[in-house]
């Protein structure tokens, strides 16, 4: 009977696995299924790749691993071999992120929304993620694209203050993701999509978002508005994941969820800074109290890129991206 290697009982959620024996023959029957590609790995690189399909491993079909093993003393042609199979599932995934931030003046920010992806080029994402971070469980890929997610976000709001981030999310959140699919692409992974659903600071910094945008100080009640702490609580119960959530911090809960099971992503929502609405990124006015939400006219410069009016402390345009010397 020949050896057989086969991923069964892959999850829905799972997104990689390693064969648990690395004592691999000649002829040994490989299976890959439906949304599955094989990548064979040795000495924390990945070598010949495979689709799904049932194959018979040859020589001649594992090319790259051949030419390792014919370099190593001993090796025979036909005698067993030692190589890691490591399967990686090609389907699309939904997770939900979310972080602490902060703007150019150190303003905290508490940010969430989701994305969605899929491994692109299964050999870049062995060599890069499940090598290079001795992540060898989904658990642990997870963990790494939860943490790289997060770390990219906040690298890229670093560069806008408070005022831009909360009048211009939208532009400012498709600035962050191209930023970040480049980011993935670099590890194999294509993210298809990434979305800001809430955005919020403290209750000093909403005090001086109002402040900055209409001159007058926040009256008292400015001070008591929902925070996205309750839009974190929801997002954690419906996530499944049951981490608890900390003071003001935004927890992700389990990242990976099955695609297809999603509600539609609703838009991205700011906090009025006057009344504490949640209102679309997009209003220009509070739908609710009508305080404006545009950038103060008097601060505005053109980019001298792409010509648009932006807030005159951006250190970026939050149209194009280009760098604003001041
Ligand atoms: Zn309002
Ligand atoms: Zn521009």
């Amino acid at each position: 009977m020949p050896q057989v290697i086969e991923w069964q009982n892959a999850g829905s959620e799972d997104i990689v696995w390693r064969y648990p024996k690395e004592d691999l023959t000649w002829g040994a029957q490989l299976v890959v299924q439906e949304y599955q590609m094989a990548v064979f790995f040795r000495d924390g690189k990945a070598y010949d790749v495979f689709g799904p399909g049932r194959h018979t491993l040859t020589t001649l079909n594992l090319p790259l691993l051949t030419g390792l093993l014919t370099r190593l003393a001993g090796f025979g042609g036909n005698k067993p071999f030692k190589a890691a199979v490591i399967y990686i599932s090609t389907r699309l995934f939904a997770g939900k992120w979310g972080t602490r931030a902060q703007t150019t003046e150190l303003a905290p920010l508490q940010v969430f929304g989701q994305f969605w992806f899929k491994i692109e080029n299964a050999s870049l994402f062995v060599n890069e993620v499940v090598g290079g971070q001795n992540a060898y469980t989904t658990a642990e890929v997870n963990n790494y694209l939860r943490g790289f997610l997060n770390e990219k976000i906040i690298d890229e709001l670093s560069h806008y203050d408070l005022i831009t981030v909360f009048t211009r999310l939208d532009e400012t959140s498709i600035i962050v993701k191209n930023t970040v699919i480049d980011y993935f692409k670099r590890v194999g992974i294509e993210m298809t999509d990434l979305r800001f659903e809430g955005i919020d600071t403290t209750p000093e910094y909403r005090e001086r978002l109002f402040w900055l945008k209409t001159g007058k100080t926040a009256p008292e009640d400015v001070l008591r508005m929902e925070t996205v702490k309750n839009a974190a609580e929801s997002l954690g119960k419906s996530g499944g994941g049951g981490a608890a959530l900390g003071t003001g911090m935004v927890l992700i809960p389990q990242i990976m969820t099955p695609t297809g099971t999603q509600a539609a992503p609703a838009a991205a929502l700011v906090i009025c800074p006057k009344c504490g609405n949640k209102v679309p990124a997009t209003s220009k006015f509070c739908p609710d109290c009508g305080t404006s939400l545009a950038p103060p006219a008097a601060g505005a410069i053109n980019c001298p890129k792409c010509g648009k009016s932006i807030p005159a402390n951006s250190k970026f345009c939050p149209e194009c991206g280009q760098q604003i010397s001041s």
